[in-house]
């Protein structure tokens, strides 16, 4: 390439799953669409997460049954259309004493859950007796066990998924460019230009999808927008083989949440996550020591001795930021909705997705797609 003009419908920025949704999405409908990203796809926070594909039942305690109620719609359609990526997974939930949340309550959120995720009985929740729990997790202790619940959630891997829906979209025409840098961006109130590595690319569209690093690129091109995030890390340890058999949902004495991850094909048990508020650049943001620590102090208080886990049995750790739409106090009540935020500029579009989690991209893209075209197939 050498400074051809690359013309589009549509420019995003970003190749994460939202990118890469959105573009998938708008490919399908015919647009023309230019997706470019200054790493690989997925190689931001969506191969980071907790490769959960779920409504959240923790979010139904911060009334966030809008974003439930979508993510479990949005799962129940993934689970249809990706069957080898996304997979049903057993949960238990062990009730210890004393228990920072009781078991009524933990009980009323999921029946909540089951009604919010429709009608297939086969997936609902329910107790199992405690004589049982020993079976799905001989590594737990029993003793202090008042209840164990009993749900299901889908699980995948989030970079593949991240992968196969770039894939879908450059299948429908999109076109992606990793590795690609950009210099500079202007907005002619006709089309952005956007200068990049080896190539100009234009479009009357341009869409920031750059995830955590929203706020950057925003500033470093002299983007305005009207919201701003909060960048919240979340860091992950493995473990070589199986802690347990199935997912276990899990409470610190503080309330916070963390997950158990067991995962077959890779023999390995996955521990996470952490919430850490962070202030320097998205670049420059690494695993803080206290966080593997904390993972590691928080299951041992649930893990049998001859189980307990050591530093040395960390085999991997990672670390991705959440990019949530700056407003509560505490990290753990931020929204995890996002929102769309559109701006014109004479003939041209820009928009800004702040937020979005990885489940909810499916039901983020076709807003997407609403938003721009809303009259008469033109860009609004
Ligand atoms: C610890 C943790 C656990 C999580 N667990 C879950 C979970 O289990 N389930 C769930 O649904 N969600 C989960 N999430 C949330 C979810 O992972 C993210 O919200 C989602 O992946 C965000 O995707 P994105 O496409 O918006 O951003 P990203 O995946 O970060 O993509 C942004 C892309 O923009 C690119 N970029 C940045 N700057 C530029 C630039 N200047 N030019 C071009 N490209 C640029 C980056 O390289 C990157 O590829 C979790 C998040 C974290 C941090």
């Amino acid at each position: 390439m050498s400074n051809s003009i690359i013309k589009s419908d549509v420019i995003i920025l970003g190749a994460g799953i939202n990118g890469s949704g959105i573009a998938r999405e708008l490919a399908l409908s015919g647009r023309k669409v230019t997706v470019i990203d200054k790493a690989t796809i997925g190689s931001g926070t969506s191969s980071k997460s907790s490769r959960l594909i779920h409504g959240g039942l923790r979010y139904l305690e911060t009334m966030q049954f809008k974003l439930v109620h979508e993510a479990l719609h949005d799962r129940q359609e993934l689970l249809q259309i990706y069957p080898d990526l996304v997979k049903m997974k057993s949960f238990y939930i062990p009730i210890y004493k004393p228990s920072p949340r009781p078991a009524w309550m933990i009980r009323i959120g999921l029946k909540f859950y089951d009604l919010l995720s429709g009608r297939n009985r086969q997936h609902h929740s329910r107790i199992i007796p405690r004589k049982n729990f020993s079976i799905h997790a001989a590594s737990f202790k029993t003793d202090g066990l008042k209840a164990v619940f009993h749900y299901y959630d889908a699980k995948t891997n989030d970079l593949k998924l991240t992968q196969k829906v770039a894939r879908d979209a450059i299948d429908s025409g999109a076109s992606f460019y990793e590795n690609c840098s950009v210099h500079s961006i202007i907005n002619n109130e006709l089309n952005f230009v956007i200068q990049a590595k080896n190539a100009i690319f234009e479009a009357p569209i341009l869409i920031n999808a750059t995830g955590p690093w929203i706020d950057e690129v925003n500033e470093k091109y002299s983007l305005p927008a009207n919201y701003k995030i909060r960048k919240i890390s979340g860091i992950h340890i493995t473990l070589d083989g199986l802690l347990t058999q199935d997912l276990m949902f899990m409470q610190t004495k503080k309330k916070r949440i963390f997950f158990v991850i067991p995962e077959q094909e890779n023999n390995q048990t996955i521990i996470g996550t952490t919430e850490r508020e962070e202030t320097d650049k998205i670049d420059e943001i690494s695993i803080n020591e206290s966080d593997i620590n904390y993972l590691i102090e928080n299951i041992n208080q649930y893990l049998k001795p001859g189980f307990k886990i050591l530093r040395q049995n960390v085999k991997d750790s990672w670390i991705g930021v959440r990019p949530l739409i700056a407003e509560a106090e505490n990290p753990t009540n931020l929204s995890r909705e996002y929102e769309l935020d559109l701006l014109k500029f004479g003939e041209a579009t820009l928009l800004h997705i702040f937020g979005g989690k990885l489940t909810t991209y499916l039901s983020l893209a076709r807003k997407v797609k609403q938003a721009l075209y809303k009259k008469n197939g033109k860009a609004t």
